[in-house]
């Protein structure tokens, strides 16, 4: 079959995973939907600050594939955009997807600023012009709806009536790229995990402390502006854990060294205590990473899951208590903050068959990926707790397999 001619194929999700596969699919011929249902591509890695085990900045190498990706003829974008529903209609994959339009449209933006100079709400915010193609967005939270912003708009980008279309698509293939989500961690009480503004996430973490994010990589406390004294990072946070995710996350002892040695960075004075299962640091140049953290800093290891985090009264911060199961001792250390690390699943679950599926598509139309196959191209975190290097890989076997199957038909 001539490749050109066959009905494209669909990538749902935009992240590292699904960036690499629509690159590998379209270099060879074959046409592309990727839809990703955030505002812009990138995924999760487009929310992070540097990247183990380069510590170089995570934006850089995406921004160059996403303007790749953007330009490319047999690509076609659809940004916040989600695929809701899949079915097989007369041999196609019959694709159902919402797209929730933006207030301001990123085609039409020039990215000028004179929408952000004019809002008395500083609710219209950009993430620089190291995200391709730079444009502006609105935080409804904030926007008080005074529409200045749509009358000083010289291309007419800003729309605040646009309602959620819906579109569908006949596709033959499926890769599924669709990552990760971070799991509620709030049924498990002992991680303390909305009690202290201080006791987050790693995303969050991630967030908060990254150089282009709201502190300008500035470390300090959410409940203070202080500078924290100390920082616990906690690893196997509702990971390996038979009541959320019973398996490895795979990444977070790596990032949990990453963050700690950044903190430090920035800050000498901080103090970063890892609280470990084991370290899972696997391949040479990871655990040579973990090394240059235990030797050349102030990172300091303790084995021992912790069994209780909770806020102290007063400014008093957080206490995590745990037994060192080296030294056997039990022990209640005081700290600033605390950063959980673990909670990230991926976003296909297996059914008792071994097979993917995804809670994220429901409906009438859903296929069930046990007899129909409908994911055997899953890539990235969607398919297995992978970092970013392994990601890519997976993507690119998912596309020659993709392709190897068009190629068969
Ligand atoms: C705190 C933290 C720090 C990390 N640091 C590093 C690091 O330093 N180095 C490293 O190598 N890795 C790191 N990782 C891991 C890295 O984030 C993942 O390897 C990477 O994000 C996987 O990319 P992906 O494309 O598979 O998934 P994602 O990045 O999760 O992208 C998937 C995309 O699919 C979209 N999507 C989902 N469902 C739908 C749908 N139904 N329709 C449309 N779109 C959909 C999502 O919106 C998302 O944008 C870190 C992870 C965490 C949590």
């Amino acid at each position: 079959m001539n490749s050109t001619s066959a009905s494209p194929v669909l990538i749902i999700g935009g992240g590292v995973a699904g960036i690499s596969a629509a690159l590998d699919m379209a270099g060879c011929g074959h046409a592309v939907h990727l839809v990703e249902k955030g505002r812009i591509l990138g995924g999760q890695v487009a929310k992070l600050d540097k990247l183990y085990p380069t510590d170089h900045c995570a934006f850089c190498p995406l921004w160059t594939d996403i303007k790749k990706v953007r330009e490319h003829p047999l690509i076609t974008v659809h940004t916040s955009t989600e695929v809701r529903e899949l079915k097989r209609v007369d041999g196609l994959l019959h694709a159902v997807m919402i797209r929730k339009p933006p207030v301001i449209d990123e085609s039409l933006c020039v990215f000028c600023g004179k929408c952000a100079g004019e809002c008395p709400e500083a609710a219209i915010q950009t993430l620089g012009d190291h995200v391709y193609p730079p444009s502006y967005w609105v935080r409804e939270d904030v926007c008080n709806r005074c529409e200045r912003c749509v009358k000083i708009c010289p291309t007419g980008a800003i729309d605040f009536q646009r309602t959620e279309e819906t579109s569908e698509l006949m596709v033959d293939d499926v890769i599924w790229a669709s990552g990760f989500t971070e799991v509620d961690l709030t049924p498990l009480p002992e991680f303390g995990l909305g009690k202290h503004p201080d006791i987050m996430t790693a995303m969050q973490f991630e967030e908060w402390t990254a150089e282009a994010g709201v502190n300008k990589g500035a470390i300090i406390n959410k409940s203070n502006s202080s500078v924290p004294r100390n920082i616990a990072f906690i690893q196997c946070a509702g990971a390996r854990d038979q009541r959320l995710l019973s398996y490895c996350s795979a990444v977070c002892c790596m990032h949990a060294l990453k963050q700690a040695q950044w903190a430090l960075r920035r800050n000498q004075e901080i103090q970063c205590v890892v609280f470990y299962t084991d370290l899972r640091t696997v391949g040479r140049d990871y655990y040579e990473y973990s090394l240059r953290d235990i030797s050349g800093s102030r990172v300091r290891l303790i084995r021992g899951r912790p069994s209780l985090i909770y806020p102290l009264p007063g400014r008093e911060g957080i206490a995590v208590k745990f037994e060192n199961t080296m030294t056997q001792k039990r022990e209640i250390w005081k700290f600033d903050m605390v950063v959980l690390n673990g909670n990230i699943g991926s976003s296909l679950r297996r059914t008792d068959q071994g097979e993917h599926c995804s809670p994220a598509l429901s409906g009438d139309g859903f296929v069930n990926p046990a007899s129909d196959d409908i994911s055997r191209f899953a890539c990235g975190f969607s398919a297995e707790p992978a970092d970013v290097a392994e990601s890519v890989i997976q993507a690119s076997s998912a596309a020659v397999k993709a392709i190897l199957a068009r190629r068969n038909k």
